[in-house]
């Protein structure tokens, strides 16, 4: 069961695409494994296709004079290019991704932007990382943290939002499983980590990272978890 969803407003602008690249990918990741968002996202088309092209009569010399006028199939053929039933052939192709002999199945739209995964580059202790390109100022980093695993507290300059693709990480205040999203200002400091399970999650950053504790400063490295 997802416990963290985007807010409302943040899934009215993917509906209408006015995120920036990385939280379109955030955000559709989450509504691919989320029906309660997915049907809220479903509304707010349908709510916005209506405001846009029905509702209002259209008048009666415009409809005389257009018989093969078909505001229903003209509606459809725009909804069904959506890119959510659009590329099915790419998706069967490349939605597992093979990490330390494990093998995860990717959502519907990080399967159809495999290839914007870059190398996994090993880190410090049992963590990977790869680069998602997806152009815009924001930072997109694919993170698999296996048992156990431990990133140091830290806090951003700027705002992180990370989505659980699968596994469970905890931090200081919660769990977080399969689906669940969430974000994080510049004031909180947290320290993300993993037991029993490993995690595989999706974060994007707009601000470098900033550590707290006096440790990982030495750990400098550590920043180019997400930044090369
Ligand atoms: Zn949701």
């Amino acid at each position: 069961m997802i416990k963290f969803h985007p807010s409302e407003e943040y899934l009215f602008n993917y509906v209408t695409g006015e995120l920036s690249p990385a939280m379109l990918m955030m955000v559709g990741t989450h509504v691919d494994m989320c029906p309660q968002c997915a049907n809220t996202a479903q509304e707010m088309e349908t709510a916005l296709a209506n405001k846009l092209f029905g509702q209002a009569q259209l008048p009666e010399e415009f409809e005389a004079g257009n018989e093969g006028f078909d505001g229903a199939a003209m509606l459809a053929e725009i909804m069904a290019q959506t890119p959510q039933q659009h590329d099915d052939k790419v998706v069967k192709l490349s939605n597992e991704l093979i990490l330390e002999g494990k093998r995860f199945e990717l959502p519907a739209t990080l399967a159809r932007n495999h290839h914007r995964i870059g190398q996994w580059q090993k880190l410090i202790g049992k963590m990977w990382r790869a680069p998602v390109q997806v152009g815009g100022q924001d930072v997109l980093t694919m993170i698999y943290m296996a048992e156990n695993t431990r990133v140091a507290e830290h806090t951003h300059k700027g705002n992180e939002a990370t989505l659980v693709v699968n596994g469970v990480f905890n931090d200081e205040t919660s769990e977080y499983r399969d689906g669940d999203i969430m974000f994080l200002d510049g004031k909180v400091k947290h320290t993300p980590e993993t037991r029993q399970e490993d995690c595989l999650t999706l974060a994007a950053l707009d601000a470098p990272m900033h550590f707290t504790s006096g440790v990982s400063r030495l750990l400098n490295p550590f920043s180019s978890l997400f930044f090369k």
